[in-house]
């Protein structure tokens, strides 16, 4: 017949379930498009640190697709492997092949999470972490708690009685509650921008970055409104959704999602300096497919850090500290973010900014992994700070709050005169009138 494809109609590629479910299954065409090519094999930082195949991003799809095709089950090995992998994307950044890995991971462990029973303390440990950090109300009250372990004498004799040493991952929260010290005080809802306004953008204020980093928040909406923005803070917002996304409880984070885009509205950019969030709140298109707000929603998120490039504020004084730059796996391979934390930076005069060696390989915060993976989070921690004693800076900069707070402990653990701040603080301690630099202790 003329004008026929003589070749017929494409082939139909054929979607196995095996072990998986027909809900959301990992793609079956994302797992095709792997080459086997390897390229990203030294990129991954369970494979740096393990080396094994298996924890590699090429091992993981491999895993992904001998479940699909019935080869292998939902065994406790397949979950370990699936538990190891940070979600750090960097995988994604390094295929040619454009595997989109981070999907892939996130639908496999909503599978795992509804199909496979994990040991009751595991259950009642990701329960509760999950209830915790996705919630501000319950995170503030984890930090009084906190500070009352560490005054009254618990927390030494926990640590004397070797009790933490026993309990991994009651020993990794431990570590981490020393770093949170924080002054919280409420966001305006409303800001004005200075002089003639750009538009409005609604910040997500977060629930980590508000509880644990609440100064980051004061500076994000300082600049935006000296770079010309009216800055909302809508009420009703909360958790995004981004660690129920990671670690595959769908239903929640789709809940969270929703609420999210109904409180953000409709202002012109929504802004996060949470990398973590970010990343998962430009993908909720895939998240809630068929709602068109959510959709719109995604299409205008922007790290605070591209606005801020696009549009510096000033006058800035001279800042003469030297820093150097972690890059977030959230910001630099879930948002493909680079050039604009730099760009800041390289706008404050008298920083001087050194190179970080491996600055894009995951620090081992990725979310709660420290507290989920203590012993590969630590491992990956010591290879961070190795990196960053070596550049000789007075400050670390990276702007995600998990990192942030892996950072502070590791850093404070070993003795090393660096302090971690994310990029948003540097800049505004640069402007005339905001100076909160000498409480933040940098030396
Ligand atoms: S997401 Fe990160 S840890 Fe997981 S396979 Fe990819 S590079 Fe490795
Ligand atoms: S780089 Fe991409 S195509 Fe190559 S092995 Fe890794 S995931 Fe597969």
């Amino acid at each position: 017949m003329p004008g026929r494809d003589l070749a017929g109609p494409a082939p139909v590629v054929a979607r196995p379930l095996g072990a998986f479910d027909a809900d959301r299954p990992p793609d079956w065409e994302g797992i095709l498009d792997c080459l086997h090519c390897g390229i990203c094999l030294p990129q991954c930082p369970t494979y740096q640190v393990l080396e094994q195949e298996m924890d590699s991003p090429r091992g993981r799809v491999y895993l992904m697709r001998a479940a699909a095709e019935g080869r292998v089950g939902l065994t406790d090995n397949f979950v370990l492997h699936m538990d190891r992998c940070l979600g750090c994307r960097a995988c994604e950044t390094a295929c040619p092949a454009g595997v989109p890995f981070g999907r892939l991971l996130e639908e496999t462990r909503a599978q795992i999470e509804r199909r496979v029973r994990r040991p009751l303390a595991a259950r009642l440990f990701r329960r509760a972490a999950l209830g915790v950090f996705a919630d501000r109300r319950r995170l503030a009250m984890l930090l009084s708690l906190g500070r009352l372990y560490r005054r009254s004498g618990l927390q030494r004799l926990a640590r004397a009685t070797g009790l933490l040493a026993r309990l991994p991952r009651l020993g990794a929260l431990d570590r981490l509650l020393p770093a949170v010290e924080a002054e919280r005080r409420p966001l305006p809802a409303d800001t004005p921008a200075a002089g003639a306004s750009r538009g409005t953008v609604a910040l997500l204020a977060g629930c980590v970055q508000a509880e644990l980093f609440p100064e980051v928040n004061r500076a994000t909406v300082m600049l935006l409104a000296r770079a010309g923005y009216r800055v909302l803070v809508p009420e009703g917002q909360g958790c995004c959704g981004a660690l129920h996304a990671h670690w595959g409880d769908r239903p929640g984070a789709e809940v969270r999602a929703r609420r999210t885009v109904a409180a953000l509205g409709e202002a012109a950019w929504v802004v996060t300096n949470a990398a973590g969030c970010g990343a998962t709140m430009r993908d909720y298109a895939h998240l809630l497919p068929g709602d068109l707000a959510a959709a719109r929603l995604a299409g205008r998120v922007r790290d605070v850090t591209e606005l801020l490039a696009e549009h510096l504020p000033g006058p800035r004084q001279p800042l003469p500290l030297t820093v150097t730059y972690h890059e977030p796996c959230h910001l630099v391979h879930g948002q493909r973010v680079r050039a604009a934390p730099r760009a800041i930076l390289d706008a404050i005069p008298g920083l001087r900014v050194v190179e970080l060696e491996e600055s894009d390989l995951c620090c081992g915060s990725a979310g709660v992994y420290n507290l989920t993976q203590p012993e590969l989070a630590g491992r990956l921690l010591a290879r961070k700070l190795d990196r960053i004693a070596a550049t000789g800076a007075q400050v670390v900069v990276s702007g995600n709050p998990g990192c942030l707070l892996q950072l502070r402990t590791g850093l404070a653990e070993r003795g090393l005169p660096v302090r971690a701040h994310h990029p948003v603080e540097l800049l505004a301690w640069s402007l005339d009138g905001w100076a909160p630099i000498a409480a933040a202790g940098v030396p």
